[in-house]
């Protein structure tokens, strides 16, 4: 048996499988993977891409993450905070631009202005987004980092069902080189069992190529999401900020990078097979048609971005962000056009829900 059919058959595939899987270079080694985790998107989640429509609202944060370039202690980032009514205003157009979902997503925060805040714009959401073709409105996703327990709670009952929060590493060693003492590992990985029981799909991700990591580390990333039966992956490549503590460590050489952050999401498709996985926007920060990529190594969702323009120069978490000088009618035609191009339909209209969510909760 070859180590793909291998992959495929074993309920828990072994470290070392997964390593030489991801270690394979481009292009002809890696037409196989490739080939097998695009045929099993199709077969196990359908032909159609869904589409998340992102509304950066608000790039102030309190936390103060390495890499990151929105970070508490960046001076040079000029902080905002979009409205209620704009917000909404974004993601009442993404439901007539038929795009099914939104994902609200923020700078961290976790004072009760804040939280009063997003829940008022999920009512508020869901309360114009409801039609004869959404019957229960826009799906809304939230990434809005750590918050306690009531704060899920009460985010859920206003109305959103899936959260994001990535554990952007399950090497807890290097987590904590990338953190603050304060942020700790293990409360990020507790939101992620907080979150599953109060109902919520529950998503979450890794950077791939952060500095000091191993492919090993990739390879427990990839049985972490399995072992913690995770409904939704967005993983992408590191991409050093400028104005960021750890710049000087650098990053992958950018063809590497590409093809370490697509063979990390085909083989990803290979050992989780129902969960939704993204084809993010980071991957078009190193290759144009990285999201294209994405796709036809096994990703079935997409977000494209709703944040108004004046808003997203400042909402740049890594160097080189693309699309910041694009609006939303100009990215809706373009992203069509390139999942179309893969062989794939955009599934408008729908939520297009994890699979895995339905089976781990029926
Ligand atoms: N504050 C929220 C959401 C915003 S950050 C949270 O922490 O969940 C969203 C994601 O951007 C992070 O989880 C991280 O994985 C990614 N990110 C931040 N800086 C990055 C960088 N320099 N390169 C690549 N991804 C980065």
């Amino acid at each position: 048996m070859d180590l793909i059919e291998k992959i495929l058959s074993n309920k828990t595939p072994l470290k070392s499988d997964i390593v030489r899987l991801l270690s394979l270079p481009a292009p002809t080694d890696v037409e196989k993977l490739r080939k097998t985790a695009f045929d099993l998107t199709t077969r196990v989640m359908g032909n159609n891409v869904y589409l998340r429509g992102i509304v950066e609202f608000s790039n102030i944060c309190n936390l103060n993450c390495f890499y990151c370039g929105i970070r508490k202690d960046n001076t040079e980032v000029e902080r905002y905070s979009l409205s209620t009514e704009e917000i909404v205003e974004c993601a009442v157009w993404a439901a007539s631009s038929g795009y099914g979902s939104c994902v609200l997503q923020s700078g961290e925060r976790r004072d009760e202005y804040f939280v009063k805040f997003v829940e008022d714009c999920i009512r508020k959401i869901k309360e114009k987004t409801r039609s004869d073709i959404l019957p229960n409105g826009l799906g809304i996703t939230l990434s809005l980092g750590e918050q306690n327990p009531e704060t899920y709670k009460r985010f859920f009952n206003a109305g959103a069902h899936r959260y994001l929060i990535r554990i952007e590493t399950s090497n807890a060693e290097l987590f904590a080189k990338l953190h603050p003492e304060k942020q700790l590992f293990k409360d990020r990985k507790e939101s992620l069992n907080l979150l599953k029981s109060i109902g919520f799909q529950v998503g979450t991700g890794v950077m791939i190529g952060i500095p000091n990591q191993t492919l090993e580390d990739l390879a427990d990333d990839i049985l972490f999401f399995a072992d913690n039966d995770i409904d939704m992956i967005g993983m992408g490549p590191y991409i050093v900020h400028p104005q960021s503590p750890i710049f000087n460590k650098g990053m992958m050489n950018k063809k590497e990078l590409l093809q370490l952050s697509l063979n990390m999401i085909a083989v990803t498709r290979l050992v989780l097979k129902d969960v939704n996985i993204a084809a993010t926007t980071a991957l078009q920060a190193i290759a144009p048609d990285g999201r294209e990529q994405g796709i036809l190594y096994g990703a079935n969702i997409v977000m494209p971005n709703l944040t108004p323009k004046n808003a997203r120069k400042n909402y740049q978490l890594y160097e080189g962000k693309p699309c910041i000088n694009e609006t939303r009618n100009e990215c809706k035609i373009c992203l069509k056009n390139r999942i179309e191009s893969v062989g794939r339909k955009v599934g408008f209209n729908q939520w297009g829900d994890s699979k895995h969510f339905t089976k781990r909760t029926y």
